[in-house]
């Protein structure tokens, strides 16, 4: 017999021995000895309250042996010889999108204009040692995309638009942790996700896929609604008959390239603001109610917090409980921040973005001229806002939270995880009053949400600005862009996905489109 059940244990309790084994038996009564083996299916943390408990959904298996396999089984094929597909960004988009490929036999041929991931770590401390940034690999770009050097949480609210499960299982499948298929909000961490994409590589490789890395796409020659070739940076050309572009949505110029084709783009509503950093016992005392360090078992405490000020959303963004900012600009001339953690997230800060809410048909009248491109040309005189106010580096511009709301130039700032370094300046002021004001307002409501988060011991870093894409590319019911027909514009760059997980599960469904569309 098999029994779902849930369980609450108190902090106390889960420092026993066997206690998930002891309170199935209680609460089912039955003997511990007819019990067999036991699945957890789901745990998270109730902190609502001073007595923090677990929560635990189990299976019980009474007089019954455990499975031992997953349900989830990923049937890779051979396509050395199958019909190709080009991809073009090696994303969680790409990569999704190349492994369906595999399994649905075809060939996927993956061209990333970053290096892979051993290489890809050094460009990375030259950004943060020497404030250069490669224009081709950074914390954007490279192997794995936007999602290797990243916190790998995997929430996503796009459940309706895939399978997500079969996204966790094929990460365990590439070796992360079973622990994501078990957490409420569940991550991987930065040091642990370079080997998951490895895997992820090696799948596509030996199974007869190709994967181009320092190959920058710069042209698509086009005819009769049709490309038919990928001109690379490099002098290389690929001819083709199908095109999954997952470029991301940093890929600026993709989004030019496509425009100057005149190839329909349509501008799209985004968020930009800044980054918050307070050091994490103030989080943990705050969401944990304690005063002191929390308890061993209690993780770094995240938050998630929420505003409406002025008809726009004012909201928390990509919180990285003990984590770190890092300088994710993907050219020189532009400051922008984001955030990573390691899977123990053990940094002894917590940052988190906070960003509001820019409605592109009405905020930004002043950028109309560019059309289609008017959010991301607003987007960029942000970045190079902060790149001038920070003093011309990758050093960011930053304040005290408490004089950024009351309008103070800090005379000096906390310690920061922000490797390149901050230097303070006038963010209340320098931001645009549509998103400095509300910020301000925003920052002071959170302060009553959460007492002891509006403080002096936190500091705001400018920009917080690459949230989600400015530019939808758009594409019909088949998946393709309604102008060209082999074009299936994919992830995060097409305006399609917000993280990891839904980037991943649009490379799926744009790998089954291709797959299924006639023109081979
Ligand atoms: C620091 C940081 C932390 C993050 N943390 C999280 C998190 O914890 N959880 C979460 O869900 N999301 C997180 N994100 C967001 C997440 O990484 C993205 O949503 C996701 O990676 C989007 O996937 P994608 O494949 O659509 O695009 P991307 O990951 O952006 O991949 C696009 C790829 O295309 C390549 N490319 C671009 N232009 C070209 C070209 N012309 N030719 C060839 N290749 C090209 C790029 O090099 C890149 O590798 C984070 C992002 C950053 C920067």
């Amino acid at each position: 017999m098999v029994k779902n059940i849930q369980l609450r244990i108190s902090l106390k309790e889960e420092k026993i021995k066997d206690i998930l084994l002891h309170k199935s038996a209680e609460d089912l009564n039955v003997s511990q000895t007819d019990i067999s083996g036991i699945k957890i299916l789901r745990k998270s943390i109730d902190a609502r309250k001073p007595k923090i408990m677990f929560n635990y959904k189990v299976l019980v298996f009474i007089k019954e042996p455990l499975p031992e396999t997953s349900e989830y089984k990923f049937n890779y094929k051979d396509v050395s010889k199958a019909k190709p597909i080009h991809i073009i960004g090696f994303g969680p988009a790409g990569m999704y999108a190349a492994l369906r490929c595999i399994e649905l036999g075809f060939k996927p041929i993956v061209l990333e204009r970053g290096k892979n991931v051993q290489d890809r770590r050094r460009d990375l401390k030259t950004i943060n040692r020497d404030h250069f940034v490669n224009e081709d690999s950074n914390y954007c770009f490279g192997e794995g995309g936007a999602g290797t050097y990243s916190d790998g949480k995997l929430y996503t609210r796009s459940l309706k638009r895939g399978d997500v499960r079969r996204i966790f299982e094929n990460l365990v499948f590439h070796g992360a942790t079973e622990q994501i298929l078990i957490d409420a909000h569940p991550h991987i961490g930065t040091n642990k996700l370079p080997k998951v994409v490895q895997n992820i590589r090696k799948t596509i490789l030996n199974f007869g896929g190709e994967i181009h890395f320092e190959s920058r796409v710069t042209d698509f020659i086009i005819k009769d609604h049709q490309i038919q070739a990928i001109q690379l940076q490099n002098g290389k050309e690929f001819t083709t008959k199908k095109i999954i572009l997952a470029t991301g949505h940093s890929a600026r110029d993709i989004y030019y390239l496509l425009d100057k084709k005149n190839i329909a783009l349509q501008a799209k509503s985004f968020a930009m603001g800044v980054r918050v950093e307070h050091p994490q016992h103030i989080i943990d005392s705050i969401q944990y109610h304690c005063k002191g360090l929390r308890d061993d078992l209690l993780p770094a405490a995240s938050y998630s917090l929420v505003q409406q000020v002025n008809n726009r959303g004012v909201y928390s963004f990509c919180m990285c409980p003990g984590g770190f900012i890092v300088p994710a600009a993907t050219a020189n001339g532009e400051v922008v921040v984001n955030g990573m953690s390691p899977s123990k997230r053990n940094n002894e800060f917590a940052n988190s973005g906070i960003v509001v809410e820019i409605n592109v048909d009405k905020d930004i009248t002043k950028y109309e001229q560019f059309g289609a491109l008017k959010g991301l040309e607003y987007q960029k005189n942000l970045e190079r806002l902060a790149f001038t106010s920070g003093g011309r580096s990758q050093t960011a511009p930053a304040q005290r939270l408490t004089d950024f709301v009351e309008g103070n130039l800090s005379p000096n700032l906390n310690p920061t995880s922000y490797q390149p370094g901050l230097k303070s300046a006038p963010l209340h002021s320098l931001l645009p009053k549509l998103i400095g004001s509300r910020l301000r307002k925003g920052f002071e409501a959170f302060g009553l949400k959460m007492r002891g988060y509006y403080t002096a011991e936190a500091n705001v870093v400018g920009v917080e600005s690459r949230t989600s894409s400015p530019v939808n590319i758009p594409r019909n019911e088949k998946l393709q862009h309604p102008e060209i027909l082999n074009l299936f514009p994919c992830g995060e760059g097409g305006g399609y996905a917000g993280g990891i997980i839904s980037a991943a599960m649009d490379g799926e469904r744009c790998a089954e489109a291709a797959c299924k569309e006639k023109r081979q």
